[in-house]
């Protein structure tokens, strides 16, 4: 309600949120967690909270009147549809020259995401958080984001065994084949419940292509790890459809926070204003970089620094498909959870997710997510004659992640004679480069903010998401924010509460 008062204000309720909630309220601490999108806690008209991605309707998309696929043809064919303008789940969010897809709603990136749980290996570390102590890391808070967010992995027996991983082992036959190592990799969905699922005794989601707009089972999203124990300490509450657009020092001490209440059609009903003693940005890499950006040039947060905004990334998505022969099937059953990947990274500068295209029927097409080493950095800037904040990406950035995942897909379609598929991002277009699902940077640890994440110029603000982490994790991030997050909010809470 308008005029209260909170100890801690966290802004989202995506990974970095989830954390710092948690251990301040088992520290004692009461929170208020403010978040934009839906609570994605109540069934539809169809008994489903959430809608596949065989049938995108108004749940799907944020605030959108078209759906808006990262893989938007299928044999040159624009396959987007109309859908209602709703405070939908996934938000296909448009910048000059890339467009960023993100979660929306209580549980921020772990609703929409493929909970692909991947630690960077130990020798890439110091060039994904130079500041930090790498053996704090990995011997302290990846274990603990690793049990937190209940990360496991496939089954390898089952996983030779089962038709809803052939398109894996056709990708792990062509690796091998050209010499890349092939990976497992772990993830935050509940393997037995795959398992039932190929079995025929669960409902099926996973193999209902149950992925980007939501899980009705077997994912373990944020609302059932992080969240569900915040929620059980009795200290944390959440306001869901509402959205930060202010934080400025009070005068009595503390912050004014000002929020406004939208309904699903994306209009505001309500404007309210609250104080904080502390406010914690995890409104992911692009919220926390829009809104300090926004509150700097406006004079809100005077304080802040000239770091502020710089340093984004893309991780170095890059998307491609490759088109196999006839007698090299993928299966029209595809698990919409991926589970291994192709590590070229040492060599190439890729690490190459081995990614489903759960279309029901066969399609002869590999597909593949990409993670590279794009040098690329862009920055965060207040345009006052729109009253937005533009980024400065240019799409020709991309030119270095489609270099390094060819050192991968070159070779394999060389080696069995295949070529790339046109047909999957427009027509006669190979390269998935106009967007990425791994936003980082922003508000960079140790520039920005200081080792721990405490702004600058500004006692009590902190950052505790993906814009701390300078544009790139070598791998898929968000263990790498949690883990970051349960490291940054232990020593907040031992030294300043
Ligand atoms: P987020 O999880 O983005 O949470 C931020 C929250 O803040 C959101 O809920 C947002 O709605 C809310 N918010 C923003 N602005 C405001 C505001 N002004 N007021 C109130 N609330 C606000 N990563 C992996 O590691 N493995 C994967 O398999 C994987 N797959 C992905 C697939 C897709 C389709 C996408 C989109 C992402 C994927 N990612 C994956 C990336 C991962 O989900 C993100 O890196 C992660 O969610 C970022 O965490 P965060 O805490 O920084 O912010």
């Amino acid at each position: 309600t308008s005029g209260a008062h909170v100890p801690a204000l966290v802004i989202g309720t995506g990974y970095g949120g989830s954390v710092a909630a948690l251990r301040l309220a088992q520290a004692g601490v009461d929170v208020h967690m403010i978040e934009m999108g839906m609570a994605w806690d109540t069934p539809g008209p169809d008994g489903k909270i959430f809608c596949n991605t065989r049938e995108p309707d108004h749940r799907s998309y944020w605030l959108r009147t078209k759906s808006k696929a990262p893989l938007n043809y299928f044999l040159g064919f624009p396959i987007d549809r109309n859908i209602s303008r709703y405070t939908g789940i996934l938000d296909a969010e448009d910048f000059s020259g890339i467009t960023v897809y993100q979660g929306r709603g209580v549980g921020g990136g772990s609703l929409v995401n493929g909970g692909m749980a991947v630690t960077p290996r130990r020798e890439n570390f110091g060039a994904v958080l130079p500041s930090v102590n790498a053996a704090e890391m990995y011997d302290i808070y990846y274990p603990r984001a690793n049990a937190g967010l209940g990360v496991n992995s496939v089954d390898p027996a089952w996983f030779d065994s089962t038709a809803c991983y052939q398109y894996a082992r056709v990708g792990r036959k062509h690796a091998q084949r050209s010499g890349f190592p092939f990976v497992f990799v772990p993830d935050v969905y509940d393997w037995d419940y795959m398992k039932q699922e190929a079995a025929g005794t669960v409902t099926k989601s996973a193999l209902a292509g149950e992925i980007l707009y939501g899980n009705n089972h077997g994912k373990k999203s944020l609302q059932q790890t992080y969240i569900a124990r915040a929620k059980a300490t009795g200290r944390v509450a959440i306001s869901p459809l509402h959205k930060v657009t202010s934080v400025a020092p009070a005068a009595g001490g503390g912050y004014t926070v000002v929020i406004d209440q939208i309904n699903t059609n994306g209009d505001t009903t309500a404007t309210k204003t609250v104080t904080a003693d502390r406010v914690f940005f995890a409104a992911g890499s692009v919220g926390t970089s829009k809104l300090l950006v926004k509150l700097k040039a406006t004079g809100a947060l005077p304080n802040l620094n000239d770091e502020v905004g710089k340093g984004w990334g893309d991780n170095g998505n890059v998307m491609c498909g490759r088109a196999n022969h006839m007698w090299d099937p993928t299966g029209s059953l595809q698990s919409a959870i991926p589970c291994s990947g192709i590590d070229n990274w040492a060599a190439g500068g890729a690490f190459a997710e081995v990614a489903p295209l759960p279309t029901g029927i066969e399609t002869y097409a590999s597909f593949y997510l990409s993670i590279t080493k794009n040098p690329n950095r862009a920055q965060f800037s207040w345009n006052a004659a729109t009253g937005k904040v533009d980024l400065n990406w240019q799409t020709s950035w991309k030119q270095p992640s489609i270099d390094m995942a060819k050192t991968i897909f070159d070779k394999i379609n060389s080696k069995e004679g295949t070529i790339y598929r046109t047909d999957l991002f427009g027509t006669y277009k190979i390269w998935g480069d106009h967007l990425t699902y791994h936003p980082l940077g922003g508000a960079v640890l140790n520039k920005a903010t200081d080792n721990y994440g405490r702004l600058t110029g500004h006692p009590g603000l902190y950052v505790i998401d993906g814009s701390l982490i300078p544009g790139n994790t070598s791998v898929n991030p968000f263990v790498t924010i949690t883990a970051l997050a349960e490291r940054n909010i232990e020593k907040i809470i031992a030294t300043d509460l």
